[in-house]
């Protein structure tokens, strides 16, 4: 099959949608993979390793897509990608359309198969394509929270893991799924005092379980989140409700309770945020003050450790590319109902509810 890897060009968007690694894999399967030059620099993959793995290195990125039957992308396709896309070629990224009535319209004018990693499915009931990133964002939230609780950055000055004489800080993370697992993990790794407050109890179970009481665990209450906000020199906000926007679960009236110089990281930002003062911040400005406490609330956190997120990003996503590529997609999709449980839209029609739903349309 034809395989093409354009390089992204969302703003800030370093990742890549395949690494010569994958290249390999797909090329020893007789696949053709045609890379744009320069798509892996951001990530720190120089075309010469796309070479040396067998694959196609192409400057115009006009041919990069026209001949392609198969396209891997990391970002949803911008204006002048939809443009490009034509019918009977397959797409294979992150699409996110419910929020996006122009795009989702796009694709569908386009006539193309358009597979979402965000709604690829497995065994357990997760989202095995989103969780990598989850995950990174997650183990970053520390390292940002950390950093954040410097007196330069507008912090206490308080140093988490404290040193022999001087106790810990306490870290917070509210909801213990993927990012506040992992967070929550980092924040133990560095010596800190660790609670995690989520609303499902079996999550608390297996927490509880995996951790040995290592870190507590707190049935998530307003009462809870109070306390935490007393108590806590860093919160985490990990929360997540599919379909809907993050509950604002902490008010602007509750910073005044809080130590000044605390800080709160919202990794729920890209949900809408779950503290009422968050905002959207970048990796140029990540942080900013309210009433004494620093917000870091970057929507796309993974985007700064690019090599890491498409490594990351890759490793999931290389064994469905696989599968396509050596099935073709009706094959790879009838195969496997989880994998299914990608297809958003097809030969101009959307083939997710959820989002036939959002915009009215048939499914
Ligand atoms: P997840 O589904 O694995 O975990 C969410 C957890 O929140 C669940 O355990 C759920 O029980 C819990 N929860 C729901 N309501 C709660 C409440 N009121 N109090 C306490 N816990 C509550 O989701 P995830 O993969 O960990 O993602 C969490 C959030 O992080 C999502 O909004 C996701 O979009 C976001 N995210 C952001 C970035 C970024 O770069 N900013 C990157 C990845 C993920």
């Amino acid at each position: 099959m034809k395989i093409a890897v354009p390089k992204e060009i969302k703003n800030h968007e370093y990742r890549v949608a395949l690494t010569p690694t994958g290249a390999r894999e797909l090329v020893a399967r007789g696949h053709q993979v045609t890379v744009q030059g320069g798509a892996g620099e951001g990530a720190g993959f120089p075309d010469s390793d796309y070479e040396a793995a067998g694959a196609r290195l192409e400057a115009d990125v006009s041919a990069v897509w026209s001949d392609a039957e198969l396209i891997l992308k990391v970002k949803e396709p911008q204006a002048e990608e939809v443009a490009r896309l034509t019918a009977g070629q397959t797409l294979f990224t992150y699409l996110h359309l419910a929020a996006e009535e122009t795009l989702t319209r796009g694709l569908m004018a386009s006539g193309a198969t358009c597979i979402a990693y965000e709604t690829v499915t497995d065994r357990q009931g997760g989202l095995p394509l989103l969780a990598p990133m989850s995950t990174v964002a997650g183990r970053m939230a520390v390292q940002a929270g950390a950093h954040s609780l410097e007196k330069a950055q507008g912090g206490a000055g308080v140093l988490l893991p404290g040193v022999p004489g001087v106790a810990p800080g306490k870290v917070a993370v509210i909801g213990g799924g993927v990012v506040g697992e992992n967070a929550a993990r980092m924040a133990l790794g560095l010596g800190a005092e660790v609670t995690v407050l989520d609303k499902s109890i079996p999550r608390l179970e297996t927490l509880d379980d995996r951790y040995q009481g290592r870190m507590k665990t707190v049935f998530s209450t307003a009462d809870a989140i109070d306390e935490a906000v007393r108590e806590s020199d860093l919160i985490i906000g990990a929360v997540l409700i599919p379909g809907a926007a993050a509950p604002k679960l902490i008010t602007r009236a509750m910073l005044a309770d809080m130590k000044p110089g605390s800080v709160l990281v919202d990794v729920a930002i890209d949900q809408g945020g779950c503290f009422e003062t968050s905002r959207a911040t970048t990796h140029a400005e990540p942080t900013y003050v309210v009433d004494g406490i620093v917000h870091y609330c970057v929507a796309n956190m993974p985007g700064a450790v690019a090599r890491t997120s498409t490594q990351a990003l890759t490793n999931a996503t290389l064994p469905f590319v696989m599968a396509l590529a050596d099935k073709g997609w009706q094959q790879a999709l009838a195969d496997d109902p989880h994998f299914a449980a990608g297809l958003n839209v097809h030969d101009g029609r959307i083939t997710y509810a959820a989002v036939a739903e959002a915009f009215g349309l048939e499914s």
